[in-house]
């Protein structure tokens, strides 16, 4: 039987490998179908601590699985299909080439997926223009005209941290009202860089290899607009990847955000803890999954010895 399975090898996933090999759990890591999390879709990373130049997202992943990997813990280039859980464990899983491992502690750190418009060029620019995180690329779009999709909390946020940089930002949102709170889409109307385009689908992300328009339909005159900008934001909100591990007991909030207990990473089921994006609703960032992954790890390694296991 394993002593600690860790699902997802983004930053909540790796910085748990890295505390848990280093207390002698030989924790073994399962890094899923998109290994290295949204991280590896980033360019460079310039608020991650540390490093003053900044960091390619893709090198900071592997260099954190390669401490990992030092100190004991052991990646797997697979997936967690199936899991079973019970209160204080063994808990058992099926893995994507058909195997069925035990452990005695969990840790979910799958991640969340930013929500998607699914319009054409949105794929093929992601990552030279198309973005989900202004906090992560907007400092790259200095003076230029950007565009951001969606009309919640993200979008006014998004758009309001968009004006430090850009000369124009413009909001695009599929219907007539915002989902926004009030204080937020005050703050964003009344700020004079931000252009409102309410009802208007978002149709093509236009540009050979970086965005250079978004077109989008004003749905009442059912007119068609190709408005330039350097970028597009989707801030269309996150679906947390944790359906399989809800449907195995594991509470989750109404969007599917897994609950964590006290500000620390237990769940409701003894022995399996949550960290990162998957249990985080409202920051998403690279640094927090860290410091979830850490705080999981200790409260696993405390979990086992309080056990015996
Ligand atoms: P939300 O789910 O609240 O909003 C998503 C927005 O994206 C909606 O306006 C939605 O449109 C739009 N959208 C979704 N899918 C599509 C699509 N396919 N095409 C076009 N538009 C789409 O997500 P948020 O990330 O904004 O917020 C998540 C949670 O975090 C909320 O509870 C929010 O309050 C909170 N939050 C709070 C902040 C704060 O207090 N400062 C800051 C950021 C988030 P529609 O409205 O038509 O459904």
């Amino acid at each position: 039987m394993e002593k600690l399975v860790i699902i997802g090898n983004g930053p909540a996933g790796l910085t748990a490998a890295v505390y848990a090999a280093r207390a002698g759990l030989k924790p073994l890591v399962f890094a899923g179908s998109n290994p290295g999390g949204l991280l590896t879709q980033t360019g460079d990373v310039e608020n991650f601590p540390g490093f003053p130049d900044g960091i390619g997202g893709f090198d900071l992943i592997m260099d954190t699985q390669k401490q990992a990997e030092k100190f004991g813990a052991y990646v797997e280039y697979e997936e967690i299909t199936a899991v079973k859980l019970q209160s204080g464990g063994p808990h058992t899983l099926t893995v994507s080439d058909g195997r069925i491992i035990e452990c005695a502690a969990l840790i979910i750190a799958s991640g969340a997926t930013p929500r998607k418009l699914e319009v054409p060029g949105e794929d093929r620019l992601y990552g030279n223009g198309v973005s989900a995180c202004a906090t992560c690329d907007g400092a790259f779009y200095k003076n230029l005209p950007v565009a951001v999709a969606g009309g919640g909390d993200s979008a006014m946020e998004e758009a309001l941290f968009l004006t430090r940089f850009a000369s124009e930002v413009h909001l695009i949102h599929r219907r007539d009202s915002l989902r926004a709170s009030l204080i937020m889409q005050e703050r964003a109307k009344k700020h004079p860089k931000i252009k409102f385009h309410m009802n208007c689908l978002i149709t093509e992300v236009v540009g050979d290899s970086k965005v250079s328009g978004v077109r989008f339909v004003e749905r009442e005159l059912n007119k068609e607009t190709l408005l330039p900008c350097s970028a597009l934001f989707t801030a269309l909100g996150h679906t947390p990847c944790s359906k399989m591990f809800h449907d195995a007991g594991v509470e989750t909030d109404v969007s599917g955000f897994i609950t964590v207990k006290n500000n620390t990473s237990l769940t409701n089921i003894p022995g399996v803890f949550a960290a990162g994006d998957c249990a985080d609703p409202r920051y998403r960032q690279a640094i927090i999954a860290a410091g979830m992954g850490a705080k999981a790890a200790m409260d696993a390694e405390k979990f086992l010895a309080d056990n015996d296991k």
